[in-house]
């Protein structure tokens, strides 16, 4: 690949293990350093849409996710007292079927890891960037011990450095990376509400994704293998509380108070044994070039959206391979990295002001003109723009 043989990945998520795979295979040399060991909680499961497992099928990838996961064609609407009130078929775009895959999130980890690992990536757990010098020829870094979100890493200064022709940061929400490009310019933003899930075993009706509302709060039950799901829910949680995870069983009880029926037995079957995982919901859009010289962001370090289109990991997928594309098709770095921004911008903010746009509708928050105007396009509007307009 003439653009570049050696690159740096910060962040071993959904995004940068894709990254690492994508370009792995493509014959680059590819580190990635990730902060996290390899016993991190990685969270419960998430909905793989159809243009995501096109991009997966990019790295090989697919057929794995669908045999581990819980392929699904509709989206059902309940009522409160859990009965089904609609089912909303998929469009027909231009992904082949099942139009949704859910799948638990260290399975979906497990698969992008092994697939890195098969394109010869080295991952490295426990590092994270100490500091980048920059010049015309390339990228030189050191790397440092992480020892946790707050505090310093530990520079371990006998490792020395290594050079690269490419840094990417796919290291989430409150990336450094984007940081080191744009200071404190980009903040993530709390949408005012937050995300509550919890593992269960699927119960054989629980056949495609599930949403209720009542009283501000939006269930969802995901099916994610043959054997489990997960109960989610979306709540207004004004000021951004610090809930103690002691409080969680008893707030998600009182939160998930007015549903009955299958709801509320799939509530009162949760126990103290369940780890129940609580997201305040953020909301983050970098609106210039993903990039400076050698130095990118993708994925969560560039647009982060609450989850109410099901597309945010998606959205780092399709960015993943869409980089390794890009820096395969040119032959100049600067060529490659603002044809592939120019390729994601609009449909990556699209996902991210929709998803915001549907949030703030459903918590009867006051919406602007753009909003009203995306919300003519979401669910299921939104999967027909997404399902038919090539990534
Ligand atoms: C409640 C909830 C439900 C969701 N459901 C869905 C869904 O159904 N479908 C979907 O497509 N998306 C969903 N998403 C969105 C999805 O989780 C994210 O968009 C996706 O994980 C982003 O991937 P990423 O690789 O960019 O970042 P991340 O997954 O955040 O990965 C970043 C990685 O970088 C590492 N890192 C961070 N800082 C450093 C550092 N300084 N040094 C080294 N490493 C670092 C982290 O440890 C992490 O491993 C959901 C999100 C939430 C909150």
């Amino acid at each position: 690949m003439a653009a570049v043989r050696k690159v740096l990945i910060q962040g071993a998520g959904i995004g940068g293990l894709t990254l690492a795979a994508a370009l792995g295979q493509r014959g680059v040399q590819v580190d990635v350093a990730e902060a996290v060991g390899s016993d991190a909680v990685l969270g419960v499961g998430l909905n793989q849409p159809a243009n995501v497992l096109a991009a997966l099928d990019e790295i090989g990838v697919r057929e794995a996710c669908l045999n581990i996961g819980f392929p699904f064609e509709e989206l059902v609407l309940w009522n409160p007292l859990g009965e089904q009130v609609a089912a909303i078929p998929p469009p027909d775009g231009v992904y082949a079927k099942p139009s949704n895959n859910a799948i638990g999130r260290p399975a979906y980890n497990q698969i992008l890891r092994e697939a890195a690992d098969k394109a010869g990536a080295r991952i490295r757990t426990g590092v994270t960037i100490w500091e980048m010098h920059e010049d015309a020829d390339g990228v030189e870094v050191e790397l440092a011990t992480w020892t946790g979100k707050r505090t310093p890493p530990i520079r371990d200064a006998g490792a020395g450095s290594n050079r690269y022709d490419l840094v990417v940061g796919f290291d989430g929400v409150r990336s450094k990376i984007r940081e080191h490009l744009f200071g404190d310019k980009y903040a993530p933003a709390f949408t005012g509400s937050a995300n509550w899930r919890v593992t269960l075993p699927r119960p054989d009706y629980l056949e495609h994704i599930v949403v209720a509302f009542a009283a501000g709060v939006k269930v969802v039950l995901t099916p994610t293998s043959r054997d489990d799901m997960y109960f989610g829910l979306v709540t207004p949680e004004p000021g951004k509380p610090r809930h103690a995870p002691e409080d969680f069983l008893d707030l998600f009880r009182e939160r998930t108070r007015p549903f009955s029926g299958r709801l509320g037995e799939l509530r009162d079957s949760i126990t103290p044994d369940h780890t129940i995982v609580y997201t305040p919901l953020e909301y983050l859009t970098v609106r210039e070039p993903w990039f400076r010289d050698r130095i990118a962001i993708a994925g969560d370090a560039a647009h982060t959206s609450p989850p109410h289109l099901s597309q945010g990991a998606a959205m780092a997928v399709e960015d993943a391979v869409t980089l390794a594309a890009a820096l395969d098709q040119h032959d100049g770095l600067p060529d490659a990295l603002d044809a592939w921004y120019r390729r994601r911008r609009d449909r990556a903010l699209f996902v991210a002001d929709a998803s915001l746009a549907l949030l703030k509708q459903e918590n009867g928050d006051e919406l602007t003109a753009a909003d009203h105007e995306l919300l003519r396009q979401v669910v299921p509007n939104a999967q027909v723009r997404l399902f038919t307009e090539a990534y």
